[in-house]
């Protein structure tokens, strides 16, 4: 089975628009007040009570205050209940370790609600560029269908970007994949938006103004009367700049991997927890990097997100069409000499010049560095002894 989410633009009108920002609030209330009802009143509940707060307990009291309060009735029972859902899965996680102790949700951060399957209507495609769904309390919705969706689908989400409001639908469906014997290659993640292949190809993404005009709303923001509607204006302003520029930044990656996954089997990656990635912004004394000022402002947790993502959407194409990701220990990669093996510091003569001090062979860094991570990732004792792909390494020898 393969798991796959669907996203379309919502196009509604003002009335429709602010009823989803008052489902999204009520939504967002729930999940806040039963954070802190778990977090204050566990004790005062368990005395009263005999049992500790749980899912059920605090449903029944959803449906309490839903008899009690028109504007928390007028917002679907299931987007509430869901918040419940979440909230108790966020303490379980906690719970079991495997997460930080559940905040609160906040306004312009998490404006979203998620409706299960089962309350909502069939998705109606109108033609060739819109479709329509049945939502329970808000009724019919419309968006672009962009893409034909796949699958059964499992729960709607109803969010709140920059740019507007989407509808997302998470869909199940089986899949086989298929056999690849496309052959293998080494990728080498650069800043942000560059990546070197193995094969000596470069993908980078064009340069865009959009980072320096968000900077300058910004910069107008910051300038206009504190809390005036104007600065409010001009921030709003800047958020839809910042929203364009990593819509453009997922557009590449998704461009990138695709391509990727399309022409090779194994994809092999550093891995990046080893690596210290803000290591090669400033460069050296004698080698300052290139771009220093706008590295360092891209915030290192924004880079490791993109290149985490990166290779969330490479395992998932790559695995759709038989292929895999291998990842490696990325020490060593961009000093070593693919021909001779010399491991030196001085290799590297700059940020983009490959040069080996024994051998004299030339390459371009990032290229040589990926040619590395490739040799490193299909050496027959680097993948997992389980895999076919050892075994056909191994026959292949
Ligand atoms: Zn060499």
């Amino acid at each position: 089975m393969t798991n796959r989410a669907f996203k379309y633009r919502i196009y509604a009108d003002e009335e429709a628009e602010s009823f989803f920002a008052r489902c999204c609030g009520v939504v967002r209330l729930v999940y806040n007040v039963a954070l802190e009802q778990r977090s204050n009143h566990w004790r005062q509940f368990k005395r009263s009570e005999g049992k500790s707060i749980s899912y059920p307990s605090q449903a029944r009291e959803l449906t309490a205050i839903r008899a009690e309060h028109d504007w928390v009735a007028e917002c679907p029972i299931d987007a509430q209940q869901q918040a419940l859902r979440d909230l108790n899965q966020a303490f379980q996680n906690f719970f079991a370790g495997r997460a930080g102790y559940p905040k609160p949700r906040r306004k312009f951060v998490n404006d979203a609600f998620r409706i299960p399957s089962s309350r909502v209507g069939k998705i109606e495609v109108l033609n060739a560029k819109w479709a329509r769904v049945r939502l329970p309390k808000i009724g019919l919705v419309k968006f672009r269908y962009t893409r034909p969706i796949r699958g059964d689908v499992g729960n709607v989400t109803v969010v709140r970007e920059a740019n507007g409001w989407h509808v997302v639908f998470t869909c199940e469906f089986e899949h086989e994949a298929p056999a690849n014997d496309n052959p293998s290659v080494g990728i080498d993640r650069g800043i942000v938006n560059n990546v070197a292949l193995s094969t000596g190809e470069l993908f980078s993404m064009p340069p865009s103004n959009l980072d320096d005009l968000h900077k300058d709303w910004q910069r107008t923001a910051s300038r206009r009367k504190a809390r005036s509607k104007r600065q409010a204006k001009a921030k709003r302003h800047a958020a839809r700049i910042a929203a364009k520029a990593a819509r453009r930044r997922l557009h590449w990656q998704h461009v990138v991997t695709t391509r990727i996954a399309l022409r090779f089997g194994t994809v092999v990656m550093e891995n990046l927890k080893i690596r210290n990635m803000s290591a090669s912004a400033s460069g050296t004394v004698e080698e300052p990097g290139t771009n220093v000022a706008q590295k360092r402002g891209l915030n290192r947790s924004i880079l490791a997100a993109a290149w985490h993502r990166f290779e969330v959407l490479q395992s998932y194409k790559s695995e759709f069409l038989g292929g895999c990701v291998v990842k490696i220990d990325p020490r060593h990669t961009s000093v070593t000499c693919p021909k001779c093996g010399s491991k030196d510091k001085g290799n590297r003569e700059n940020q983009a010049k490959f040069l080996c001090l024994s051998c004299g062979h030339e390459d371009h860094a990032d290229v040589n560095a990926a040619v590395n991570i490739h040799a490193a990732g299909t050496r027959p004792s680097s993948v997992p002894e389980k895999s076919g792909r050892r075994r056909e390494l191994r026959r292949a020898a």
